[in-house]
C-alpha cells in the first residue's frame, strides 16, 4: 500500500461553510424548503468548478451534483459520496460563530457567547478521545452545523485531494450534496439517473471509525377519534369527549419501555408526536420505530389494542387507525452487496482507526437512497451533540474522515 501525503483543507472549509445559514423549514412546501440553502450550494459548485471538476452544478431543487472522472483503465463501480447541506430547524443556524479550542486538555468547555452553555466532560464521553485535538464549537448562541457540514467539507477536501494527486488511482467518483435532510425530504427530488452511481456513502455519522449499515424502520400512525358532542349544560349521559378519549389513550401507553426515553440499542418504540383536538374530534399522531418489520407490526398492534380497550368505555364514539410507511432499515438492501460495507471497514482501518459497526436509531438520506436503488451506508463525519448549541467536531476526526474517503475510492479501484 503506497503511503499518502495529505495537506488538508477540511477545517478551513468547514469554518467557512458553517457561517452560511442553511436551516431547512418543515412548514415550507417549496423545494428546497428555504432558498438560503442554495447559498451554500452555489459556493460548493463554484469551488468544485474552480478545482477543475467541470460538471459541478447546483440544480433548481438545491442539489449539487459533480463528477470526478476515473483515472484508471479498470472497470470500477461508480461510487457516490453524499452529505446534506441543511441544518436542523430545532436550533438557530444564523450567524454561526465557530471557535477552535486548540490542543484540548480535557475538562469542560464553556462557550464564549453564552456562559450558561457548557460542554461538560462528564456529559460528553466522546471528549475522552479528543485529548490533544483541536475542537470546534460555536459561541453558544446557535448550533454549529457539523451535522452535516463536516461531511460536506470532508467530501470537498477529498475532491481537492483527488484533483491534486492524479497518481492516486480511482474509478468515477460522484459527489451529491442534498438539501432538506433534516426535514425528511432530502432525497425527494434527487435524480439518480443523472447521478449515475452504483453505490453510495453518506458522510453523516458521529464518532471516528463508525460505519452504519442499519437504520430504523419507520412508520407513522394516526388515530382519529370521533366523540359525541352535546351542550355542556345538558350533556349528562350523552357527551363522549374526544379530547378525554385521546388523553386516556396516551395515559395507557407502556411506561416501562417502548418509548424513546426508556429504550436504546436495538429496541424500538411508540412515540406520540402530536395531539390536536376539540370535543367532537381529536387526532393523535405517532411515530413507530423498530429495526424489523415484525417489531413495527407488534407495536402497531399494541397501540391499536390500547385504542380498542379505551373505546370500550365510549360505546357511541368511533376511531380510525391509519398507518403510513415512512422508511425502512437499509440493511435489507446493503446485505445484498457485502463489498460496500467490507470496503468501508477496510478504508477506516487504512486511515488508522478502529472500525466500529453501529446501528442508527433514526433514518438517513441513505436509508431512502438504498431503497431507491443506490445502496448507501453511512460513514462517520465526526459530528457530536448535533441539533444543539453544544454541537462540536474535531479537526483530527474530520481529517480522518477525508482519509477514509480517499482510501475507500482507492480500495474500489484496487479490488476491481
Ligand atoms: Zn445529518
Amino acid at each position: 500500500m503506497s503511503s499518502l501525503t495529505f495537506s488538508h483543507t477540511v477545517t478551513e472549509r468547514f469554518l467557512r461553510y458553517v457561517t452560511i445559514d442553511t436551516q431547512s423549514d418543515p412548514e415550507s412546501p417549496a423545494s428546497p424548503s428555504t432558498e438560503k440553502q442554495k447559498d451554500l450550494g452555489r459556493v460548493l459548485a463554484a469551488e468544485l468548478k474552480a478545482m477543475g471538476v467541470a460538471d459541478a452544478h447546483l440544480d433548481d431543487y438545491g442539489y449539487v451534483y459533480a463528477t470526478i472522472p476515473a483515472n484508471t483503465d479498470k472497470k470500477v463501480p461508480v461510487i457516490c459520496f453524499c452529505s446534506h447541506m441543511d441544518t436542523s430547524p430545532d436550533c438557530s443556524g444564523k450567524d454561526v460563530k465557530p471557535q477552535v479550542v486548540k490542543d484540548y486538555r480535557g475538562g469542560d468547555i464553556t462557550l464564549p457567547g453564552d456562559s450558561s452553555q457548557v460542554i461538560r466532560f462528564a456529559e460528553h464521553p466522546a471528549l475522552k478521545n479528543q485529548i490533544g485535538n483541536d475542537i470546534i464549537t460555536t459561541d453558544g448562541t446557535t448550533l454549529l452545523g457539523a451535522d452535516n457540514k463536516a461531511g460536506v467539507a470532508e467530501i470537498m477536501d477529498a475532491a481537492h485531494f483527488f484533483i491534486n494527486n492524479p497518481q492516486v488511482k480511482h474509478g468515477t467518483i460522484k459527489i451529491l450534496f442534498t438539501p432538506d435532510e433534516e426535514i425528511g425530504r432530502g432525497v425527494d427530488n434527487v435524480d439518480l439517473k443523472k447521478l449515475g452511481a452504483d453505490f453510495g456513502y453518506t458522510m453523516d455519522g458521529e464518532s471516528a471509525g463508525c460505519v452504519e449499515d442499519e437504520t430504523f424502520s419507520a412508520d407513522g400512525a394516526t388515530i382519529t377519534i370521533n366523540g359525541v358532542s352535546a351542550h355542556p349544560g345538558y350533556a349528562k349521559g350523552k357527551m363522549e369527549h374526544a379530547i378525554k378519549i385521546a388523553a386516556a389513550i396516551v395515559e395507557r401507553l407502556p411506561k416501562e419501555g417502548c418509548s424513546p426515553e426508556t429504550t436504546s440499542g436495538k429496541q424500538g418504540f411508540l412515540h406520540p408526536i402530536g395531539i390536536d383536538g376539540a370535543l367532537e374530534q381529536a387526532t393523535l399522531s405517532f411515530i413507530v420505530r423498530d429495526f424489523t418489520e415484525e417489531g413495527l407490526k407488534e407495536k402497531e398492534i399494541l397501540l391499536e389494542g390500547i385504542v380498542k380497550d379505551v373505546m370500550k368505555d365510549y360505546p357511541r364514539s368511533s376511531y380510525k387507525f391509519e398507518v403510513k410507511e415512512q422508511y425502512r432499515n437499509m440493511k435489507q438492501v446493503i446485505d445484498r452487496h457485502p463489498h460496500i460495507l467490507e470496503y468501508a471497514i477496510e478504508a477506516i482501518r487504512r486511515a488508522g482507526l478502529r472500525p466500529m459497526r453501529t446501528a442508527i436509531r433514526g433514518g438517513t438520506d441513505g436509508s431512502r437512497l438504498s431503497f431507491m436503488g443506490l445502496p448507501c451506508p453511512n460513514i462517520f463525519a465526526g459530528e457530536h451533540a448535533f441539533h444543539s448549541r453544544l454541537e462540536w467536531v474535531s479537526r483530527q476526526d474530520m481529517e480522518k474522515a477525508v482519509q477514509t474517503i480517499v482510501h475507500l475510492a482507492m480500495i474500489w479501484e484496487e479490488k476491481a
